[in-house]
């Protein structure tokens, strides 16, 4: 008999096709809750679990006990609660390595964007205002040869420092990374104290892993010792920063912008005053969002959960842990 999968994120009908060789396939395209009725019933039943951006709860896994694995299409894992799936055996994969130069193509658009009030002065000229030569009040500031300050320099992060370093000549710091080596080598990088990386960086750089740990890294301490014409750019997850103090740093001038994908809530509330501040780029969390990388995060989870529901090491595992338990 073939084993049951509960999908929770639109696929493509090649992806739903490959599963549904092998896998009965429950498919939950536009699920809004984990409450929902249905997506509970198929749960009780499901040996797979195939999505993203729905938090895991242990209630929620109280209620699928046949739970083998889950394939997360993201690399972050921060939706799961990693230690409970691990007691419970359950395998968590993710989509590490096929997103990580999408993610610091965005991060770097980002820098580009703030530095240079690409999306403030498009809509200038939108809005006609552009009557005469503009004035030293619209100009931005360089990229090319500033300090870029790397907080986490893991996947991502080291493909922002080396489009930085390699591309735009910048001198790279880093910091909340194990030292690195390699890439001081290649890209003349410099790990150093968080503190002195906030009070010399030109950007500040967020890609980091949201654990206990990082949670509010970022507060009005950490803001207060930036330059104020430092950049923030968050490309990890929302709830690194704590957003008021973000935003009273940049209401008061105490930083100059910030490029932002990742929020505390998403979709950003709509009172939020983020996206109306002329000081902000904010975009709705498309890191890893082209076309390219989004089919190939899918194959990633789809072959990630085909191989674990086969008994099979998947590519790549979250919680070695339950694989080895599994084993034994
Ligand atoms: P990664 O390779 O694991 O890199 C994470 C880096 O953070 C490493 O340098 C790591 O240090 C460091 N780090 C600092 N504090 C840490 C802590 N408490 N726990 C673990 N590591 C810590 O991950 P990645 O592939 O670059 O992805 C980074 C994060 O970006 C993901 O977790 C995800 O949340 C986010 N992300 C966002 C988007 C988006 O759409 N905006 C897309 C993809 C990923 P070491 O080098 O010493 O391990």
């Amino acid at each position: 008999m073939k084993k049951r999968i509960v999908a929770f994120r639109r696929l493509t009908d090649r992806h739903l096709e490959q599963l549904s060789e092998r896998f009965h396939v429950d498919y939950f395209p536009d699920l809004e809750s984990a409450d929902d009725p249905a997506f509970r019933e198929a749960l009780g039943e499901a040996h797979g679990l195939v999505g993203a951006s729905l938090g895991i709860t242990p209630e929620l896994l109280d209620g699928a006990p046949h739970l083998e694995a889950i394939a997360s299409i993201s690399v972050g894992y921060d939706n799961y609660p990693v230690d409970e799936l691990t007691r419970r055996d359950i395998l968590l994969c993710n989509t590490p390595d096929v997103l990580t130069e999408t993610t610091a193509d965005t991060g770097f658009s980002l820098i580009m964007a703030t530095a240079r009030r690409v999306v403030e002065l498009a809509d200038f000229i939108k809005r006609g205002d552009w009557q005469e030569s503009i004035g030293a009040s619209l100009y931005g500031t360089d990229v090319h040869g500033k300090t870029l300050g790397m907080v986490g320099l893991g996947r991502i992060g080291a493909a922002v420092a080396r489009r930085g370093a390699l591309g735009f000549g910048m001198n790279v710091l880093y910091t909340h990374a194990s030292p690195k080596p390699a890439l001081e080598a290649e890209l003349g990088a410099r790990r150093c104290e968080f503190d002195e990386l906030l009070e010399s960086a030109d950007f500040v750089c967020v890609s980091v892993p949201l654990t206990a740990e990082t949670t509010h890294l970022f507060g009005a301490e950490q803001f207060a010792r930036m330059r104020s014409s430092a950049i923030f750019i968050n490309i990890a997850r929302g709830k690194v920063v704590d957003e008021a103090a973000l935003i009273a740093a940049l209401e008061t001038g105490e930083i100059r912008a910030a490029g932002l994908d990742v929020f505390e809530r998403e979709p950003l509330p709509g009172d939020s005053p983020l996206p109306h501040m002329a000081n902000v780029v904010a975009l709705p969390h498309i890191g890893s969002a082209t076309h390219e990388t989004r089919t190939a995060m899918a194959q990633r989870a789809v072959d990630n959960i085909t191989l674990a529901l086969n008994g099979e090491r998947p590519i790549s595992l979250v919680n070695e842990a339950a694989w080895e338990r599994r084993q034994g």
